[in-house]
């Protein structure tokens, strides 16, 4: 079989993926060889590879003190915290280990750090009861009581952590009542991805017409027409393994995973998404409210890369992302104060506009257009003079000062 089918495929080449196996699939002495290895390469010199693969040594790490041998286990995550020191995931791990060996100030430093750091409700939740914390304010749930107000209203599944603390900032920066909506809104299915794209690319490449391409999809188990996404790759692959060296091979096999398993490869037009937000909005009948969508999911509108958010009205609708604000999206250190002040910032932004006041030319106000997330984080969260007088003459509502703890409840404003 000759590559007939193919004309110009084009590959990108992809950087590296290292596949985290099982753990359960490995053995303890495994694990160790393979920490040991990734160790001696950062003894080497090459911190950047051995940082890439420091998963292994936390898992050993984790597995030694599984296996009650602590102080193995406390050298090993130190190893692991060394070659990637922004791990919060891991901090619980480690601080349990300190506790073992009655280390417990030390263990407590580090559940503060992970409580402080971690973006995700697992190690946030574990950490606060580890501290002893209180639980977290929550938002009062959706009432037609009262005049202007703004309800939250989660698309899918965003962290329910943040909406409820971004929403308690909301309250105190706006001084108007926040509230959210006990049922969510359903994702629906995503409206662009690299990999439907690329397959797309690779259909488009494939002579469907060449008489010997049915029989060669029937060989590899494939339907010989309307072939989905998933099975275009399938056929394409097998093309290349039959016919292409085999580096090309391991190049596509590399962008296949790459494509497949990346979080935030799907999109979702925020234009449709505000279409399920107004839906809701007009069922319910309530023109005082301000209805805010919150989704995790990563956003689009038009021929745009990707946006924050939109709001349109009436009636008042809009639709903020948290995904570019993560840490895991722009591959930076956690940091959960600075995910909440993003978002909140979208969110003044968001009802700003609703509220019909022009965008500001002031650039630290939050509700100012950023350029990039790095101006985005310029901003702060104290709305500008401007801002301040043109919603007090639309709403008749002064906007209070922006109080000290942002995030933390305050008695409801009236
Ligand atoms: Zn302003």
């Amino acid at each position: 079989m000759k590559s007939l089918f193919l004309v110009g495929l084009f590959f990108a080449l992809a950087h590296h993926l290292a596949t985290a196996a099982d753990d359960d699939d490995v053995t303890t002495s495994q694990l160790m060889r393979d920490a040991a290895r990734i160790i001696e390469m950062a003894r080497q010199g090459d911190n950047i590879e051995a940082g890439r693969q420091a998963d292994v040594v936390f898992r050993s790490a984790a597995r030694l003190h599984q296996e009650k041998e602590d102080i193995s286990s406390l050298e090993m995550y130190e190893h692991a915290l060394r070659l990637s020191p922004w791990s919060v995931e891991h901090y619980l791990g480690y601080a349990d280990v300190l506790k073992s060996l009655g280390r417990d100030e030390k263990a407590e430093h580090w559940v503060r750090s992970a409580f402080q750091r971690a973006e995700d409700l697992g190690t946030r939740e574990k950490a606060r009861k580890w501290l002893g914390l209180p639980s977290s304010a929550v938002l009062p749930a959706y009432s037609r009581e009262g005049r202007l107000r703004i309800c939250l209203v989660r698309i899918g599944q965003p962290p329910d952590w943040l909406v409820h603390r971004c929403g308690i900032g909301l309250e105190n920066t706006m001084g108007i009542p926040v509230m959210l909506l006990d049922e969510k809104i359903a994702l629906p299915q995503s409206n662009r991805s690299a990999f439907r794209r690329w397959a797309s690319q690779l259909r488009k490449d494939i002579k469907w017409n060449d008489p010997g391409l049915a029989q060669f999809a029937r060989q590899h188990g494939l339907p010989s027409g309307d072939l989905s996404d998933h099975q275009v790759v399938e056929l394409v692959e097998a093309l290349i393994a039959e016919a292409r060296p085999p580096e090309e091979l391991a190049n596509f096999r590399r962008t296949k995973l790459q494509l497949k398993e990346s979080k935030y490869d799907e999109q979702w037009d925020v234009e449709k998404l505000l279409e399920l937000v107004k839906a809701h909005a007009n069922e319910s009948d309530d023109p005082d409210v301000i209805w805010l969508g919150i989704s995790s999911k990563d956003l689009f509108t038009g021929d745009s890369n990707y946006c924050f958010g939109a709001a349109a009205g009436p009636p008042m609708c809009g639709v903020n992302s948290c995904a570019r604000f993560m840490a895991d999206f722009n591959q930076e250190p956690p940091d959960a104060e600075r995910l909440c002040e993003r978002l909140l910032k979208q969110m003044l932004s968001s009802v700003g506009t609703l509220l019909r006041v022009p965008r500001p030319i002031d650039p630290t106000c939050p509700r100012s257009y950023p350029q990039s997330l790095a101006e985005h984080d310029a901003k702060t969260l104290n709305l500008c003079p401007d801002c301040r007088t043109v919603i007090l003459s639309n709403t008749g509502k002064a906007v209070p000062p922006l109080p000290d703890k942002v995030f933390e409840k305050v008695s409801s404003p009236k």
